[in-house]
């Protein structure tokens, strides 16, 4: 049976088990049919896990495949020996950038307080040659504000002729890659233009703090440490043009378990460190999350900022309701027996088709969907959690929500490193330099669905 959501008519097959949104499948490529591995695939252990599926439109191309083989543990000590040498001509700085959806996986396979864990990672990579280790909830912090504002403006613009609504997330780059290469038009046009965390934090690293060291941002190493693989292929996307200064901003994604792995096997010895922030000497800042169950809760913060600016309603605890199933909720703002905001979460491949199909058929009743292609959230990426044999790994996961809900929650707006940032690095915050630093296009508005083999 074919993988009922690839475009291609001889990819593989998924195993349907009660686990169905994370099966992996168990068939492999053509390519891997005849003998030829492909990269990607490889890097996965073998295994194509459905997000996996989502982000590599079956499959990655061969060049992609080639840069996406050389993220890796090797590419990363490649880096570190290099510094090692005598030819200081060929020293980078190595930063690595932490994903908040990360921490909690080390604090529950290693059985730490979140802080301890990231006290430990931080040790571990600084006892190997990292020189900094950065936390990306700072650029979730800009991702969530350029969506809130990009909302407000969607819906007064919005009209019958020209809709700007749904807006759609934009921070997994597992479904926007499905988005842009198989969906094509209709949907990117309902994308949202905020660049994702990870490539707001390259900008971070490659521009502002490569500036404030004064360093070229290709003396830079920059590493993401992050819950899935698609996170790789999303790497390799940055248009080297809008890169900082003709330099990608992330060099190398490394996945938890990736990492977690080299922990494992390493024999240094390991002082605890602080992580690093990008001001210079501030140090040991308390570790804060967004709101939102395992994710960085979109759907949440620009509820509550479209619920004041357009209809000047205070939100406090977000209210969602499970439609279909846990993954399909739907959270609405209501007046006097009158709906004025409908927004719904949508997460995992069958709430995206689900979506999608009522996005084309017109008959679409809501103003935003925040949109993940792994069932859960992000802390259940398939880089993480998950045991020897591919499947999920409950027992771990749950460890893993209770540590992460743990974490204290603070709002985008009340960051003065933010406020701060957009003054002296972005020129306020209605800036062109904004545009440049926080806002991406997609391909498009796209390939015309109907030109690809694809059925919904
Ligand atoms: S939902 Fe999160 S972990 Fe899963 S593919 Fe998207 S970004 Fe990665």
């Amino acid at each position: 049976m074919k993988c009922e959501h690839c475009t291609r008519k001889e990819c593989s097959k998924k195993t349907k088990t009660d686990d169905q949104e994370n099966a992996s499948v168990d068939v492999p490529s053509p390519a891997q049919e005849n003998g030829e591995k492909g990269e990607f695939h490889k890097l996965a252990d073998a295994k194509i896990f459905l997000s996996d599926c989502l982000a590599c439109d079956s499959c990655v191309s061969a060049e992609e495949g080639i840069q996406v083989s050389q993220q890796n543990a090797k590419d990363f000590f490649q880096v570190l020996n290099l510094n090692k040498k005598c030819d200081t001509s060929k020293h980078r700085v190595l930063a690595v950038s932490v994903c908040p959806q990360s921490l909690p996986y080390f604090a529950a396979k290693f059985s730490l307080s979140v802080t301890d864990a990231s006290r430990r990672l931080c040790g571990f990579l600084k006892s190997l040659g990292v020189h900094y280790v950065f936390d990306t909830t700072i650029a979730a912090d800009f991702s969530i504000l350029e969506s809130q504002k990009e909302f407000v403006r969607r819906f007064r613009q919005h009209n019958e002729e020209e809709p700007a609504l749904p807006m759609l997330t934009s921070a997994c780059p597992g479904w926007v890659r499905y988005a842009e290469r198989v969906l094509g038009h209709p949907v990117t046009p309902h994308l949202c233009t905020a660049k994702s965390p990870q490539q707001i934090m390259g900008s971070l690293v490659k521009d502002y703090f490569a500036r404030r060291q004064n360093l070229s941002p290709d003396k830079i190493f920059h590493v993401i440490v992050a819950p899935c693989y698609d996170k790789k292929l999303e790497a390799l996307q940055e248009d080297v043009l809008t890169a900082s200064r003709g330099s990608r901003g992330t060099d190398c994604v490394l996945t938890s378990g990736e990492i977690a792995q080299m922990m494992e096997q390493s024999d240094v010895s390991v002082r605890e460190a602080a992580l690093d922030t990008l001001f210079g000497n501030v140090k040991e800042e308390e570790l804060r999350r967004h709101d939102g169950a395992s994710s960085d809760g979109y759907l949440a913060h620009i509820f509550r900022h479209a619920a004041k600016e357009l209809f000047n309603e205070d939100v406090g605890e977000v209210t969602y309701r499970a439609l279909r199933n846990k993954d399909f909720q739907e959270v609405t703002l209501e007046k006097s027996g009158e709906v004025l905001l409908r927004f719904a979460a949508a997460y995992g491949f069958r709430n995206i088709q689900n979506v999608v199909l009522k996005l084309k058929k017109g008959k679409f009743p809501y103003h935003f969907v925040e949109v993940l292609a792994c069932a859960g959230g992000c802390l259940n990426g398939r880089g993480q959690a998950q045991t020897a044999d591919g499947r999920t790994d409950k027992a771990l996961l749950q460890k893993m929500k209770g540590i992460y809900a743990d974490i204290p929650v603070q709002l985008p707006e009340a960051s003065t490193h933010v406020q701060e940032l957009y003054q002296e690095w972005l020129d306020g915050t209605d800036s062109p330099r904004v545009q440049e630093a926080l806002h991406t296009a997609y391909q498009g508005p796209g390939r015309p669905a109907d030109s690809r083999d694809i059925k919904w």
